[in-house]
């Protein structure tokens, strides 16, 4: 009865939002809406349920997001709205980016036609040195490890959650709960444990690798509908005790090796789980034109802070219908 009753208050309070909320309104001041989207996935598709709930949006709601989105802003590139509230040119009243982070193979096979058929440019950040190698992301190492009810992940204390998470029945909810405990600790400790219990070898029958090849990555970059920018080399946290000379890899070399992979310049960064301290933002505003942060807003060009570019993250759960959808942009 009570939940039924949450339930029923969260619907009004959405469609009240998703009717009159600040994509609806008209101000003086320009603004942008950054959406924040990673990977692209059917729910039939083997990699749906090995993934955390908030990493994902299938093909069908990506479209009707474009849909909607349509009717209530331009939809312009990341890189287009920056240039031209740099050189001080007209912005449209709304503008809204897509962006998608990591470099994901599924956005190869289902956002990028999407993108194509709409006629929409997006941004992709990529993992440069991960992108076209057998890297698979920690969180979905470890998800694949408790689906299996690996034994071995008693044997690491930093694992033991997980450990006695493979013993319970499968929930999608637990399973994210234990992923985001994790992030307390640093990428260097995660994988001391996983490679600990030689995941490799657990996981050497899974197919599923995470990210495009670079011929992908190119086409995508050339097609104009994905264009590549920079999210670090190995996509550690900023905030994490890096020393200044793994900072200034993450930040410079991405860069460096992302230009000449693709022959182009990169002028944006985003800052893998949103992380950062004061170091790596000063390196980041000495080596890119702008970058993207995981904190939550909407962007106003009279008060741009362009190397902390707030987004809007999307998920399935929260935006497969279009007043959920709507209800999230509405500020
Ligand atoms: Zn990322």
């Amino acid at each position: 009865m009570i939940n039924t009753l949450k339930a029923t208050v969260k619907a009004a309070r959405n469609w009240v939002k998703a009717n009159y909320g600040a994509h609806t309104k008209t101000m003086d001041d320009p603004r942008l809406w950054v959406l924040m989207y990673h990977r692209i996935l059917p729910t039939t598709d083997p990699r749906f349920n090995l993934e955390e709930p908030g990493m994902i949006v299938t093909p069908e709601t990506f479209e009707m997001h474009i849909l909607e989105l349509k009717k209530h802003f331009d939809l312009i590139s990341l890189s287009s709205w920056v240039a031209k509230q740099q050189a001080n040119e007209p912005l449209p009243q709304k503008a809204c980016a897509i962006t998608f982070d990591d470099g994901w193979a599924d956005n190869y096979e289902f956002a990028l036609p999407i993108l194509k058929k709409h006629n929409i440019s997006a941004t992709l950040f990529a993992v440069s040195d991960k992108i076209g190698t057998p890297f698979r992301f920690w969180p979905n190492i470890v998800s694949e490890l408790i689906a299996l009810k690996a034994p071995e992940l008693n044997s690491q204390p930093l694992l033991q959650p997980a450990y006695q998470l493979s013993l319970e029945a499968f929930s999608k909810e637990k399973n994210a709960q234990c992923i985001d405990n994790l992030k307390l600790y640093s990428e260097a400790e995660i994988f001391a444990a996983l490679n600990a219990i030689n995941w490799q070898s657990l996981l050497q029958n899974s197919t599923h690798r995470a990210l495009m090849n670079w011929q992908e990555l190119k086409e995508c970059d050339e097609s104009g509908f994905m264009k590549v920018e920079s999210h670090t080399c190995t996509h550690q946290r900023l905030d994490k005790g890096l020393s200044t000379e793994a900072l200034q890899v993450e930040i410079i070399n991405s860069r460096q090796t992302l230009e000449s992979k693709l022959d182009k310049s990169i002028e944006l960064f985003c800052f893998p789980n949103g992380d950062y301290n004061q170091e790596a933002l000063n390196l980041v505003k000495q080596n890119y034109l702008a970058a993207v942060t995981t904190k939550n807003g909407i962007n106003s060009s009279s008060n741009f802070n362009r190397h902390e570019i707030t987004r809007i993250a999307i998920h399935d759960d929260a935006s497969n219908s279009r007043i959920k959808f709507l209800a999230r942009l509405a500020g």
